[in-house]
C-alpha cells in the first residue's frame, strides 16, 4: 500500500488549509497542478471548494457517484461538487438555516456546470412525489430555454452565459424540492444587433433557422440561411463545431412544453425573436439628414416586422421620425441615418431584452410552489448564483464596470461572511478570537456608489443635464469629485509611468483584484439605454400579447424619468446582497485552466491570474490564521482512536476527555492545539499530518 507521504507528494493535498508553506502562491499553484494532472479537478480551502474545468468529461458524476456524497461528512470523502451540494442541503435540513451556494470564476472557468451539477444532484437524490417530478423536471428544463435565449458563443466559451442568474430551490419540510425562483441580471442586449469576429448572436435564432420546421419558418417568413440576416452575420460564425443548433432545437422546443408554454405562447415568443431578425435587415437609405427606408428592402422586410409583430401602425414612421412634443403640439423630425440605425437597433435591444424577462417571468410562474392552487411561502431555500467573474479585457466599457462593481460587491460580501462565520465560530467553540488582518473593499464599493459622490451618481448626473454633456465632461466631472481617492486614477492624475498605459479617454479603477481601465466611449448613451417614445407606443399597441405585457401604457404616461442601467444595476445587487445574506453561503470557485479549451493543459499564468482575481490566497491566508484543522470531536475520536490504548477500542466517557487523552498520547504541545466546547482546533498541519501517518503505518 502506498503510505500517505508518497501520495500526498504525488496528488497534493486535498485541502489547501493542509499546506505547508500556505503564504506562497507558488505552492498553491503546485498543488492544484498536480492535482489537475491526476484529473483531480476539485480541492478545498476550508469549506471553499476551489474546481478547475477538466475540458473533458470525467467519470464522476454518475449516480453512484451521487450516493457516495449523500449524508457523508464533508471531509471523509475527497472533495467534489456533490459534497458543497450535499452540505448544503444537510445543513437546511438540520439547522433550517436557507443556504446558497456561491459560484464564480471568469467565463469558460465551469460555472453554468457546476450549478447544473448541484441541480442534478437535488433532482437524483432528494425524495419525491408525483407533483415534485413535475417540479423537478420543470427545474431542469429551464436550463436549455434559459441558455436558448441568454447564451451564446464567445471567444471564451462556446456556451457562455450573457446574463446573471440567482435561483433559488425551494424544498418543503420533506425535503422535497417544490418550487423555485430566478432573479436574472443584466442580460447583454447589444449582442442581439452586434458580434464581434468569431462570436454569434444568441443561440436561440440559429436554433429556430436551423431546426424550425418548414411550416414554421414558412409562417415566420424566414429562410433557412443565418447569412441572410444581419444581425446573424457580424461574427462571421454561423456555425460551431460543439454546437448542433438542430438537436438543440428539438430540446428547447420540448422544454417550453415542459415548463407550460401554451402552443399559443410559443407561436408568439417566436414571432417576436423572427421580428427582430427581419427588423434587423430593415436598412436606411437616403440623404444623410433625412433617413428613409430603401424601398425594394422597405417593401420584403418591414411589412414582416409588422406582420409577425401585429403592429399595423406607424412602425414605418417611427423607424425614420422622432415624434417631439413641443408646447403641447406633436412635430415629426426626421432622423439622420445614424439616428434611423440607432432607432432601429435600440428597438430590436428593447424588444429582445424586455422578451427575455418575460420568459424570465414565465418560467417562475410554472416553478411557483403552489398547494391546492395556493401559492406557499412555508418552504427552505438553497440559492445558487452563476454569475460573471471579474472581467478585465484589452477594452473595458460599461459593461466591464458594472460587471467588476458586481465582484466586488460579491468580495466584500464574502470578507463579512467568512471573517463572521470564523469569529462566531470561534466565541461558540469558547475559544479566543485572534484578529485577522485584511484588506476591506469596502472603499472601492463606495467609491463606485455611494449617494452624490459615487461614479454611478456622477454618470446618472451627466447623463440627465441637458446641453453638452458627453462621455468626456463626464470623465471630467470624475477628476473632480473622485479624483483625489486612493482608487481612482485618469491620465491626467496618474504619474509618468501609469500615464503611459492610459488613454486620455480612460478612468483606471484599483479593484481588490487588480487594476482596470475603462474607456469612457459610450457610457452615457448605454446608461440612459433610451428608446424613443414614439417605439414604445407602437409596440404598445401590437396584438402580440407577449409584447403588449413587456410595453405597457402605464411606463408612458409616467412622467418621471426610468432609472438608468447602472443604478437599476446598483437596486438589484443590493437586493442580491439582502438575499444572500439572510442565507448560509458556501462557495466554489472556478477557473479555466487554459484559454484554448483544452483538456490536459494548465496554463500557469492565466492560473496564476484567477487565483489572484478570485482573492484565493487571502481567502487562504484569513482560513489559517488561526487553525488549521477543526474536527467535531466524535469525527476526530472515531478516526483515530485505534492510536492510543486508552481510547481503543471504544471511549466510554465525554467525547472531549476522550480526545484530550488521545492527543496528550500522541504528544501534542499545548501550543499545538486548542479545545473548543464541541471541537478540537489543530494550528498547524504537519501535527494532523503525523497522526495521519501513524495511522498508515500502524
Ligand atoms: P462558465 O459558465 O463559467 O462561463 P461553463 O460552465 O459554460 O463556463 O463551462 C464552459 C465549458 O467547459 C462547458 O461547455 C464544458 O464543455 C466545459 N466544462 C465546464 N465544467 C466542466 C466539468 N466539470 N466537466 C467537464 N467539462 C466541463
Ligand atoms: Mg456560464
Amino acid at each position: 500500500m502506498e503510505s500517505a507521504l508518497t501520495a500526498r507528494d504525488r496528488v497534493g493535498v486535498q485541502d489547501f488549509v493542509l499546506l505547508e508553506n500556505y503564504t506562497s502562491e507558488a505552492a498553491f499553484i503546485e498543488n492544484l497542478r498536480k492535482r489537475f494532472k491526476e484529473n483531480l479537478i476539485y480541492t478545498y480551502i476550508g469549506s471553499v471548494l476551489v474546481s478547475v474545468n477538466p475540458y473533458k468529461d470525467l467519470e464522476i458524476y454518475t449516480k453512484n457517484h451521487m450516493e457516495r456524497y449523500r449524508g457523508v461528512n464533508f471531509y471523509e470523502v475527497s472533495p467534489h461538487i456533490y459534497a458543497v451540494a450535499d452540505n448544503s442541503y444537510r445543513s437546511m435540513r438540520t439547522e433550517g438555516k436557507d443556504q446558497c451556494i456561491l459560484i464564480s470564476g471568469e467565463s469558460g472557468a465551469g460555472k453554468t456546470e457546476a450549478s447544473k451539477k448541484i441541480l442534478q444532484y437535488y433532482a437524483v437524490t432528494c425524495p419525491a412525489s408525483e407533483q415534485v417530478q413535475t417540479v423537478k423536471d420543470r427545474l431542469l428544463q429551464s436550463n436549455p430555454v434559459l441558455e436558448a435565449f441568454g447564451n451564446a458563443k464567445t471567444l471564451r466559451n462556446d456556451n457562455s452565459s450573457r446574463f446573471g442568474k440567482y435561483m433559488d430551490i425551494q424544498f418543503d419540510f420533506k425535503g422535497a424540492p417544490v418550487g423555485g425562483h430566478i432573479i436574472n441580471y443584466l442580460l447583454e442586449k447589444s449582442r442581439v444587433v452586434h458580434q464581434n469576429h468569431g462570436e454569434r448572436n444568441f443561440h436561440i435564432f440559429y436554433q429556430l433557422i436551423e431546426g424550425g420546421e418548414e411550416d414554421l419558418l414558412r409562417h415566420l417568413g424566414l429562410e433557412r440561411n443565418p447569412q441572410q440576416y444581419q444581425y446573424l452575420i457580424k461574427g462571421n460564425c454561423p456555425k460551431v463545431s460543439s454546437i448542433n443548433d438542430r438537436s438543440d432545437w428539438k430540446v428547447v422546443r420540448k422544454a417550453l412544453t415542459v415548463i407550460g408554454f401554451s402552443e399559443n405562447e410559443v407561436e408568439e415568443l417566436l414571432n417576436i425573436i423572427a421580428s427582430v431578425l427581419h427588423l434587423g435587415n430593415v436598412q436606411y437609405g437616403g440623404e444623410d439628414s433625412n433617413a428613409c427606408i430603401t424601398s425594394d428592402i422597405q417593401i420584403k422586410y418591414l411589412p414582416r416586422v409588422t406582420l409577425v409583430l401585429s403592429v399595423f401602425a406607424c412602425l414605418h414612421l417611427s423607424l425614420t421620425f422622432l415624434s417631439l412634443c413641443v408646447f403641447h403640439h406633436q412635430l415629426m423630425s426626421p432622423l439622420n441615418l445614424e439616428q434611423a440605425s440607432s432607432a432601429r437597433d435600440a428597438l430590436a435591444k428593447a424588444v429582445y431584452g424586455r422578451t427575455f424577462t418575460w420568459l424570465v417571468n414565465k418560467i417562475n410562474t410554472s416553478l411557483t410552489y403552489t398547494v391546492y392552487t395556493r401559492t406557499h411561502t412555508n418552504y427552505s431555500v438553497i440559492g445558487l448564483l452563476d454569475i460573471y467573474g471579474f472581467e478585465v479585457f484589452q477594452h473595458n466599457s460599461f459593461e466591464q464596470f458594472c460587471i467588476n462593481y458586481c465582484n466586488e460587491k460579491l468580495q466584500q460580501l464574502f470578507i463579512e461572511l467568512t471573517l463572521k462565520s470564523e469569529q462566531d465560530e470561534y466565541e461558540a467553540e469558547g475559544i479566543t478570537w485572534e484578529p485577522v488582518q485584511y484588506f476591506n473593499n469596502k472603499i472601492i464599493c463606495d467609491l463606485v456608489e455611494e449617494k452624490f459622490k459615487g461614479i454611478i451618481s456622477i454618470l446618472d448626473e451627466e447623463c440627465l443635464r441637458p446641453g453638452d454633456a458627453s462621455d468626456l465632461t463626464f470623465l471630467e466631472k470624475l477628476e473632480d469629485t473622485v479624483g483625489g481617492h486612493p482608487h481612482f486614477v485618469t491620465h491626467k492624475l496618474a504619474d509618468a509611468k501609469t500615464r503611459k498605459v492610459m488613454g486620455r479617454d480612460e478612468f483606471r479603477l484599483l479593484h481588490y483584484a487588480g487594476e482596470v481601465n475603462y474607456n469612457v466611449n459610450g457610457f452615457l448613451d448605454k446608461n440612459n439605454d433610451l428608446l424613443f417614445r414614439n417605439l414604445k407606443e407602437v409596440m404598445c399597441m401590437s396584438e402580440n400579447k407577449i409584447l403588449t405585457q413587456c410595453f405597457n401604457r402605464e411606463e408612458l404616461s409616467d412622467k418621471k424619468r426610468p432609472d438608468t442601467a447602472a443604478t437599476q444595476f446598483k437596486a438589484s445587487l443590493a437586493k442580491l446582497m439582502e438575499i444572500l445574506m439572510s442565507k448560509e453561503p458556501s462557495y466554489v470557485r472556478c477557473i479555466k485552466p487554459n484559454d484554448s479549451k483544452q483538456s490536459g493543459r494548465f496554463d500557469e499564468v492565466l492560473i496564476r491570474h484567477q487565483v489572484k482575481y478570485l482573492g484565493l490566497m487571502e481567502n487562504l491566508r484569513v482560513r489559517r490564521a488561526g487553525f488549521a484543522y477543526r474536527r467535531r470531536y466524535e469525527v476526530f475520536l472515531q478516526r483515530y482512536k485505534s492510536l492510543c490504548p486508552g481510547t481503543w477500542p471504544n471511549w466510554d466517557g465525554k467525547l472531549s476527555d476522550g480526545v484530550s487523552t488521545l492527543v496528550k498520547h500522541l504528544g501534542y504541545k499545548p501550543e499545538e492545539y486548542k479545545m473548543g466546547r464541541s471541537k478540537i482546533f489543530i494550528r498547524f498541519p504537519k501535527t494532523l499530518f503525523a497522526t495521519e501517518d501513524a495511522l498508515e503505518t500502524r
